[in-house]
């Protein structure tokens, strides 16, 4: 009796703070992000980039990021820690933009200045690039309401936003990786544009 007298004790309070959480949650609607996550059927798995190498992209990398995280509920890309070894690199470089997957929502990001030059858009770029590391192929030709159509859509299209099925695949990559490992795009592969 002695024993299970605190176990009885430690349910009630958890009981209580349970209570507490729920009421908190009607009280809220405008929930913080994680309220946001646990009203989610599954939490959101959690990636860093680190754009510190990405040079003039850095903002359109960041928007970029924030993007994915408007349009998907399965993952979030958060700014890596000064110092923290980041899921995924983000570089500026001279050459065509191009990703290297490695496993799912791991690899290497190139913001290349060629089509920068050119005139595509940055915040569209960086977009599709961290959409390869989620897991997308290319999908060219395309219109402009594809991320995925790339570079295919033409220096005027500026839509940095995947469309309905682009959404639905990243969300099925990320659930389905619960029980597989590696995603929709063959890793160790350079993806180039
Ligand atoms: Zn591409």
């Amino acid at each position: 009796m002695h024993v299970r007298k605190p176990t009885i004790g430690l349910a009630a309070v958890l009981t209580v703070t349970f209570s507490l959480m729920g009421g908190q949650a009607v009280a809220a609607p405008s929930a913080t992000a994680p309220s946001e996550v646990a009203d989610s059927a599954v939490a959101a798995r959690v990636f860093t980039y680190d754009a510190s190498g990405s040079a003039e992209f850095k903002s359109a990398v960041d928007r970029g990021a924030a993007i994915w995280n408007e349009s998907v509920d399965a993952v979030e890309l958060r700014p890596a820690a000064t110092g923290q070894r980041a899921n995924i690199r983000v570089l500026a470089d001279n050459g065509w933009p191009r990703a290297l997957p490695t496993t799912l929502g791991n690899g290497t990001v190139y913001i290349g200045r060629q089509a920068v030059d050119q005139g595509y858009n940055t915040i569209r770029i960086s977009a599709h690039e961290l959409g390869h590391i989620l897991g997308l192929p290319d999908r060219k030709p395309g219109p402009c309401s594809s991320l995925m159509s790339g570079s295919t859509a033409g220096i005027a299209c500026t839509n940095p936003y995947p469309d309905t099925v682009e959404k639905a695949e990243v969300e099925d990559n990320f659930s389905s990786a619960l029980t597989r490992t590696g995603g929709a795009v063959r890793s160790g592969v350079v993806i180039v544009d």
